[in-house]
Formats: structure tokens, sequence, C-alpha cells
């Protein structure tokens, strides 16, 4: 269904042809009534594979596998594998991996399998001239290795009718999408920027997009707050679009205010265009009519989708997402037809859009976006839309075999993130909580499973243990009870208890890690127990998330990442798994060293052994800052422990400056009401926790913020999980310290500098606040327009 597949198809007659998938065309014309998404647990990918292979390996040797079939119905190329056809028969077979009893099978779930399998028939019959047919569908439980099959005899001619009714029911569909996909070309060739100038830095930031997916490369940019990072990179990634013939692009963020930015960003390139047309109109015609991208929020001939989490998107979060449940997954897929054309038409599907076109059709919003993932085209959403172990946009662009380019927002966080999307843990609480409550059928895996663990403990005495080897029985143990939990679930497919689904998914992930884990360089591993009082933690603990990332840097035609911090290039490269010869670029700031005054306290020394002798020194730092400049800062420790310990230091120097502080787990509105403090008339200090949700990703220009007191290093805490981390870095990258301490705790000390000055009109103070910062090797991680840091002498 790419663009480029289906320009470049030709019938002969050079009137643009719509490659689809047989799957996808029968997703589309054949799925009625309800979304149903009960925990009917399913295959895993491997499973289904090696599933696939059984079935084939019990037919003859004549048996046809993975048959490569297509046809054509007008404008439309249908193709697709089928799963397997057996000539002496007459048969052809789809072949399904899945557990337990068929007769639970919703019906519209067969009917969908139902219509792929004739629609392969109908192609079977065509390519050998066959006039009957067996179609079988074939269902394989992959517990118990047997095989269900449903067989008819079809005639070619009801096949064929068949084929063409399903071909009718999508070609307009098709024809409007060939539409859409010129209309788009033309709308982005002409597309212009938005302003009349580019800020300073922000040309050569375009210029520098364009290439690299003109050339089909990826690059790593380094560029400050400012310089228009959003607009300077979605422009020229639009403009790139025709040339290259890419079919979607993905701008991909950590932070809702990365995605904020990005709609911003797209509704000012949709106005200039709407602006520039209106007047190109009026020339023409004298009329004053609207043009066709002047309403709010439209990009200039795109469709674009804000992609949002389930829990964000739910209207019932009290609900199950099934039609006996859902009022919105009653007849989901009899009323999305509608919504699905609906949503296209209205091409801006940000939250609010796409909850409203949802919601006025009766359809799931979460949903729906879902859907129109595969339909628009360009689509903002976080990174593990993308990286993932089960990222959505990633597997939607191998099934249609898309052309994308990614654009990857504060790129810096994908560090952390990778690490965590490829990292499971098994708590001993959480599974105590599932043994409790479990229904008698799980007693025996659970108990084995309790065995294991406990045998496990026996074996490795001591608060910490960095095991040697994967522990292979414990697995095995989890693998069984994820078995027997899906059992269940198949009799049971709701009314499950949450400690135990809990359970269920954690022992999921650990297998889905572990499996990952074997594939791979053991280095980049660590498989962990730590104990805490009477409980204790098994960690799957991802070191490194390169060899996993890279396969999907691999499937985009360019990645741009761009951060204000991607220093030094070679630690993001090895890190997030791109080729040694991605370019990486530093963006000259639109900033001026005059801007920001920059000090160093060198006489105070913020390692924990020191921290108590530096309490009142800080205060008094901060208190003397304060009162030469009142207005708004934020103070920034490595933990809470120390920040509150500084607080009260200040509080007994100088009761007179107010302060706020942040406190552990936060919710939205306090979160909010932190940030309210720093008003342009304010004053006042906010203590904050370095790397925590005020180091990054916060906007406070002008005086709602004038200075900042960095007291830390930022290295990550000195403890036994992150020495066995600086180890396997010292292993793979021969730099241990630097690439597991050094460089991401700079990386968050420029980051929560970087809160100071926001635009070019700003004036500012940064405070570092350690004697290390005085080394040469730590003044070379700061961002290059910065003035030398000015010592202080007491
Ligand atoms: S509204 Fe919520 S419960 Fe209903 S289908 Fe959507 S996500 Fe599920």
């Amino acid at each position: 269904m790419s663009t480029e597949d289906a320009i470049a198809a030709s019938n002969g007659d050079d009137s643009p042809r719509y490659r689809v998938a047989v799957r996808a065309l029968c997703e589309f014309t054949a799925r009625a009534g309800d979304l149903d998404l009960r925990f009917t647990p399913a295959p895993t990918a491997q499973q289904g594979i090696a599933g696939h292979q059984v079935v084939a390996s019990r037919r003859g040797e004549h048996y046809e596998h993975e048959v490569t079939l297509e046809g054509r119905y007008g404008a439309l190329v249908v193709r697709g594998r089928a799963d397997g056809y057996d000539p002496v028969r007459q048969r052809l077979e789809e072949v399904k991996t899945r557990r337990g009893d068929i007769e639970a099978m919703p019906a519209n779930q067969r009917a969908l399998h139902w219509a792929q399998a004739k629609v392969y028939a109908a192609l079977m019959c065509r390519e050998r001239a066959l006039e009957t047919i067996e179609v079988a569908l074939v269902y394989f439980d992959i517990e118990h290795q047997q095989e269900s099959v449903l067989v008819e005899t079809m005639a070619r001619p009801a096949l064929e009718a068949f084929f063409v009714a399903q071909c009718e029911r999508f070609i307009d569909w098709a024809e409007q999408e060939l539409a859409h996909e010129a209309a788009r070309s033309r709308a982005l060739s002409q597309l212009a920027f938005p302003h009349a100038d580019f800020r300073p830095g922000q040309r050569a930031l375009a210029e520098s997009v364009f290439k690299a997916i003109s050339t089909r490369r990826d690059l790593m940019l380094q560029a400050p707050t400012g310089i228009g990072k959003t607009l300077g990179t979605l422009f020229p990634a639009l403009k790139a679009m025709p040339g290259q013939r890419l079919d979607r692009l993905f701008f991909l963020t950590a932070r809702t205010t990365g995605r904020r930015l990005a709609l911003e960003a797209l509704t000012t390139l949709g106005m200039a265009a709407a602006r520039k047309e209106k007047a190109a109109h009026k020339d023409e015609s004298n009329h004053e009519d609207e043009a066709p991208y002047e309403k709010e929020g439209s990009a200039p001939g795109v469709r674009t989708l804000e992609l949002i989490a389930r829990d964000k998107a739910c209207e019932h979060p009290e609900l199950a997402c099934h039609g006996e449940s859902c009022p919105l997954a009653s007849g989901f897929y009899d009323r999305l037809p509608a919504a699905r054309q609906a949503a296209v038409l209205q091409g801006w599907l940000d939250h609010a859009s796409l909850r409203a076109v949802a919601l006025s059709h009766r359809v799931c919003p979460y949903y729906l976006g879902q859907e129109m993932a595969h339909w628009c085209d360009v689509v903002i959403g976080d990174v593990n839309y993308w990286f993932d172990t089960s990222a959505m946009l990633y597997a939607l662009t191998r099934q249609h075999q898309w052309r994308v380019s990614l654009l990857i927002d504060e790129a810096h966080n994908l560090v952390e993130r990778g690490r965590a999307m490829y990292g499971a843990e098994f708590d001993q609480g959480r599974f105590a909580a599932a043994r409790r409550d479990a229904p008698a059928v799980l007693k025996r895996p659970l108990d084995r499973l309790w065995r294991q663990w406990k045998a496990l403990l026996r074996e490795h005495d001591g608060d910490y243990v960095c095991l040697e080897a994967p522990p292979r029985k414990l697995f095995n143990a989890l693998s069984q009870f994820v078995t027997s939990v899906g059992d269940l679930m198949v009799d049971t497919p709701i009314g499950i208890e949450s400690a135990l689904l809990d359970a269920w998914f954690d022992a999921m992930q650990i297998g889905r890690i572990a499996e990952l884990a074997g594939e791979i360089d053991p280095g980049h591993y660590l498989f962990d127990i730590e104990r805490r009082g009477r409980s204790a933690t098994l960690s799957l603990r991802n070191v490194v998330p390169a060899p996993l990332l890279a396969p999907r840097f691999e499937a985009a035609h360019a990645a741009i990442l761009f951060s204000a911090t991607l220093s030094p290039g070679h630690y993001y490269r090895d890190q997030l798994g791109l080729a040694a010869t991605t370019p990486w670029l530093e963006m000259a700031s639109p900033f001026e060293a005059g801007q920001l005054e920059v000090h160093l306290a060198g006489h105070i020394s913020t390692r924990y052994r020191d921290r108590r002798a530096s309490l009142v020194p800080i205060a008094e730092l901060m208190a003397c800052q304060f009162h030469q400049r009142p207005g708004n800062y934020l103070a920034f420790f490595s933990s809470f422990d120390y920040l509150e310990q500084v607080s009260e230091a200040l509080a007994n120097h100088a009761p007179d400056v107010p302060q706020w502080s942040q406190a552990r787990r936060m919710s939205e509105p306090e979160r909010d009401a932190f940030l309210a403090r720093f008003t342009m008339t304010g004053q006042g200090i906010g203590f904050a926790v370095l790397g925590g949700i005020f180091g990054e990703g916060i906007d406070l220009p002008g005086d709602r913020l004038i200075g900042a007191f960095v007291a830390t290093l930022g290295l990550s805490q000195f403890n036994p999980v992150n020495e066995q981390m600086k180890a396997r870095m010292e292993t793979l990258f021969g730099d241990g310290y630097r690439y597991a301490y050094l460089y991401p705790g700079m990386t968050r000390v420029v980051q929560a500098a970087g809160r100071v000055i926001r635009s070019p009109e700003d004036r500012g103070v940064i405070h570092l606040i350690d004697d290390r910062f005085r080394r040469g090797d730590i003044q070379t991680l700061f961002p290059s327009w910065w003035a030398l840091p000015v010592e202080h002498t007491t």
C-alpha cells in the first residue's frame, strides 16, 4: 500500500494503481460487529511461525507453502502469500495458530479468516485456471499441537464474485487514497517556510535535515533551545517526502510537550500555506473565498494524527474493551467505515479532533486512533510506537512496506527509554499477591514457580547479586505459569483477578526479554537480584539498547535525532545502535555568551561524604545571588534528601527568601502548582531534583526564570547496580566511568541549566556548584556558546 508502489505500478494506460495486501483488504472490507479485546491470549510471533512450520511439515512433499498470489481489479492490485496449497487435493489452506477451543472464537473473527481464505482461493483459481477448489481454514492449537480444519468446496464463479465484492468495497477508498497522495505531493512540493526569515542556525538545521533524508542517511543534531528545532526539522522532512517518495513521517517524542510543539509547528505551516493560497486565489479571481487549509490546526496537504496512550484516550476507564461492556466497543466495526471517512476528511486528528470524530460516530477514540495510523501521513506519538517490543508504527511499516522518515525529538532520552523498553522485573511481592488469591487450577504452576524462586534466592545470598548466567529454571517455571494462565483465560476470558493479571503480564514481559537477551551479546544484559527487607527482585536489566534499537533505525528511510544535549556523539551512537558513520552536527546557538553568566563554586564539594559541610555554603551562595538580583530561580540537587537539607539550611540562613520544593511522586495538579509560582513578577527559589520532572521539558521564558543553581554533577548514585553498569561499559567501550556516570550526568546538568535561557531576549545566571566542574574534561561537555565560568573565591 505504499505511495511508491501505488504510483509506480501502472496498468498500461499510465493511470496509477493501488497495491493492497490481502490481509489489509479483508481487514478493511470484512470486519463487522464488536471490538473485542478481552484477554484471550494469542500465540507469540515465534509461536506463530513455529506453528505454521509444524502444519507445513505434516503435509506431503508436493505441498506448496507461502504461495505468492496477485490479482487485479480496476486500479487495485491485490497481493499476498497464501499459507499453503495442496495441488493434489486442490486445497488452499489458511493457517491460524491459536490457543484453546475454536468454538470460543468471536464470529466476526472467524468471518475475517474466511474472507482472507476466500480471496486467496479466488486468486489461486485465476492463476491456475481452476474451476473448483477446496478452501480450508486450519486452526492450529499451539498447546496441544492439534489442527481443527474447516473445509468448504467452492466454485470459481462464487469466489470470483466474492473477490470482486471485496474490491468494490475498497476501490472508492483506494481511489480516494491515490488522489490524496497526488494532492499531498503537490502541496508538499510547493511548501514554503512559514516565516519571512529563519532564526539564526535554523536554516542550517533545515538544510542538514533535508540533505540527510534526501541521501537516505541518519543524522544526529545537537541544537540548542531557541533555534526552532521542531519547525526546523518538520519543514524539511515534509519537503523531502515527494522527492524521496516517502509514505509516512513519524515525529517521535518522549514528552507531551514535544507532541504539542510538533502540532503547533504543523499548524504554523498549514496557516502559512493557506495564506499563500488565499493570496494567489484572490489575485486570480478577486474573490476572498477561504483557502482549503485555512481552518484550525491543519497542515498543508497532509493528514496528521496524534497518538496518545490508552489510559488518556479511554472514555470509560471503568469498563472493559468489548461490546458487552463498553458502548464504544459495541458495533465498533459496523460504525468504523463512517468514522474513518469522517476522520480522513477532517485530516487534522489531534487528541481533541479525533475524540470529537470518534464520539460523533460512537466509536472508541483510542481504537479509532489505532485505525487512523494506517491512513495518516504524519503521525506524532511517543517513541514507544517505533522502538518498543510491540511497536505499532514499526509493525505497520513492515506490514505495508512503507518508506518512512523518523524525527526523534529530545533524542538523548532514548538511551534510558530504550533500556526501560527492553528490561523486565520479577518482583517477589507481586507474585506473592498473585499466589495468595489464585484459583486452584493455578496452584501447581505457581508453587513450582515459587520453589524455583526460593531455590534461586538460597543459591545467591546477599543484598545484591549479579548472576553469572540467566536463571533458566525460573524462566521455565514462569513460562509454564504464562501457559497455565493462558489456558485459564481461554475458558474464563474475563473476571481474572487483577493481581494475577499483573503477575501474568510481568511473566510474559520477562519471557520476551529473556528471549531477546539470548539473541544478542550477553554483555548487554545484567541479571541481578536485589534484596530489600524480606522481599527481593530479579531484574533483567538492559545495559546498552543499541543492538535492539539498531534494526529499528535500519527499517526507516532516514532517522533524524535531535536534542540540545547529544554530546558526545560517539556515546549516543554507541548506546543507540547508530552506525559509526552517522554524522553528528552541532548547530550554532542563537544565544550569545553575554546572555548567561556562568559561575563556578569550586570551593564546595557535593560528594556524599562532604554533604553536611556543603549545606551552609550553598545556602549562603543562593541567598547572596537572590539578594543581589531578586527573581525566580531553580535549584537542582542529586536527591530529595540533599534538597531537603539545603532547603532547611536556606530557611535558617535567609528566612526572607521564598522557596518551594518538588515532592516525591507529585500529581499533575501539584506539578502545575510548582510551575505556576514562576510568574513574570514572582520571586523565590524552586527546589528540584536533577534528572526529575523539572530538569527538562519545561519552558519558563523571560523573568519567569532568571537563574539556576546546580549543586551536583548529575552522576547516578554510586551503588552496586551502577557499578555493574560501569563494568559492562568498560568491557564494551573501554570507558566505563564516562559511559555509566559522567556523560549521562552532564546531560542532566546541561538540560537543567538550559531552563534559564529560552530566547535571544533572555538574560540569566547559572551557578555550578562542585569543585569537579573545574575539570577540563567536564568543561568540554558544556555547550560551546557558554562563556568561561567565573570562579567564586569563597
Ligand atoms: S472507551 Fe475505553 S473501555 Fe471502551 S473500548 Fe475504548 S479504551 Fe476500551
